[in-house]
């Protein structure tokens, strides 16, 4: 058995592990980087539990050493079920090689760590993940990184913020809360304009509803906790590109030690397998709740890049193919407290943090992530008190459509 499972993961297998990049999503999400026939004849990958991986003599681990065989070593740097699933990460966002991690913030932090140097520079649009932005201004900071925000989709900020210094353009596309879409024609001509490298963070699109690096985007990432994972169940993050660029990454994660389980890998592997299914699902939610939210007298303004009113609609339906679950909406004169009782009178939605998986969340984003800010900081993120944030889950349409009414009766 043994044997077998060093035979599989040997070069001459790779190749079929790669679909044709014109394979649909879903034919890939079942299929791609996983082995044909797999040990014990199993149809599922098996767990590979093991933190250590054994040579048969000495001459195999110096084959090992010197690149004549393509095996794992120690968990630290892979383990089979994590090797799976990032070339199934991989083909679906059309690119060569992924590198997967302990969390979407892990997959941050240990791309922009291994790219940067003291002295460097790199630009984002503001509106982001919060903890992304804390994590550039405050630790990026202490390794003598400068990082510069402009205004999202201001692309003449960015211009003019760019000077021989500057490593990386950073933007997640939509953002968060508000969904602005950014116009990746754009963002890739300053990259290349400048001869610097681009991060697209598309967690809240997934792969089904955009493809970064077809526009030329150097490094894609997702947080595969959110619609990858897609089940609430697991926490993981993935970053996609070019096999050279991503080299130094992948050896700075070894020694960063931000893996994954295999069972963490087995589950996320699972969860990709109805990917795209639960994608056009989670799109058909957004849409009918956005249009819903919008038709509401008790809704002041509904943020959803698939609404004609929202402002980057016109970038949204030129770069994207849905518009996602994500749909943030403020109350019509409503204070922290009313907005509270709208969100508390949900019951199919449940209150927490995150987005992207089968149940439908709910949040109010004043006490979930930012109740810890000061007025004034909440208002120049765009945070305000009569806000609500629903991750649309794959529940029947109509279900989420009637609790919501109901809701807003409170
Ligand atoms: C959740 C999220 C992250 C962080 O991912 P974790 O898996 O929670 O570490 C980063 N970016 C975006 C846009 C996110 O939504």
């Amino acid at each position: 058995m043994a044997t077998d499972t060093v035979e599989q993961n040997s070069e001459k297998q790779t190749p079929a592990k790669q679909p044709p990049a014109k394979q649909g999503m879903s034919t890939k999400s079942v299929h791609a980087g996983e082995d044909r026939q797999k040990p014990g004849d199993a149809i599922a990958d098996p767990i590979f539990c093991s933190s250590t991986f054994t040579f048969r003599t000495t001459d195999d681990v110096i084959d090992y050493c010197e690149g004549r065989s393509d095996r794992e070593e120690y968990g630290r740097y892979g383990n089979p079920n994590e090797r799976s699933v990032e070339r199934k990460l991989a083909a679906l966002d059309c690119g060569e090689a992924a590198i997967v991690y302990g969390s979407g913030m892990a997959a941050i932090v240990g791309l922009l760590m291994a790219k940067l140097n003291a002295g460097d520079e790199i630009v984002f649009f503001d509106q982001c993940y919060h903890r992304s932005r804390e994590f550039c201004s405050k630790h990026l900071a202490r390794f003598g990184v400068v990082t510069r925000q402009v205004p999202t989709g201001d692309y003449d900020a960015m211009e003019a913020a760019i000077n021989e210094n500057t490593r990386m353009l950073v933007s997640e596309s939509p953002t968060n809360p508000h969904l602005t879409c950014i116009d990746l024609e754009q963002f890739v001509a300053l990259g290349k304009a400048h001869e610097v490298e681009t991060l697209i963070d598309a967690t809240l699109a997934t792969p089904y509803n955009i493809q970064p690096l077809e526009f030329g985007v150097d490094y894609v990432l997702h947080s595969a906790t959110k619609y990858l994972g897609g089940h609430n169940d697991l926490l993981a993050g993935v970053i996609v590109g070019s096999a050279e660029a991503l080299d130094p990454v992948r050896n700075l994660r070894g020694i960063m030690g931000a893996v994954n389980s295999p069972h963490n890998m087995y589950l996320l592997e699972r969860g990709l397998k109805t990917f795209e299914l639960r994608m056009q699902r989670h799109n058909a939610n957004g849409q009918a709740i956005a249009e819903f939210l919008e038709s509401h007298p008790r809704v002041e303004r509904v943020y959803y890049p698939g609404l004609k009113s929202h402002p980057t609609h016109e970038i949204a339906t030129q770069t994207m193919r849905g518009f996602g679950g994500l749909v943030t909406f403020t109350i019509k004169d409503a204070d922290m407290r009313q907005t509270a009782n709208i969100v508390d009178a949900a019951r199919i939605p449940r209150i927490a943090p995150s987005l992207g998986g089968v149940e439908s969340l709910i949040e109010q984003p004043l006490v979930m992530s930012y109740y810890k800010c000061t007025p004034e900081q909440r208002a120049s993120y765009g945070i305000a008190d009569n806000m609500i944030r629903m991750s649309c889950g794959i529940e029947n349409t109509e279900d989420l459509i009637a609790d919501l009414d109901q809701a807003l009766q409170a």
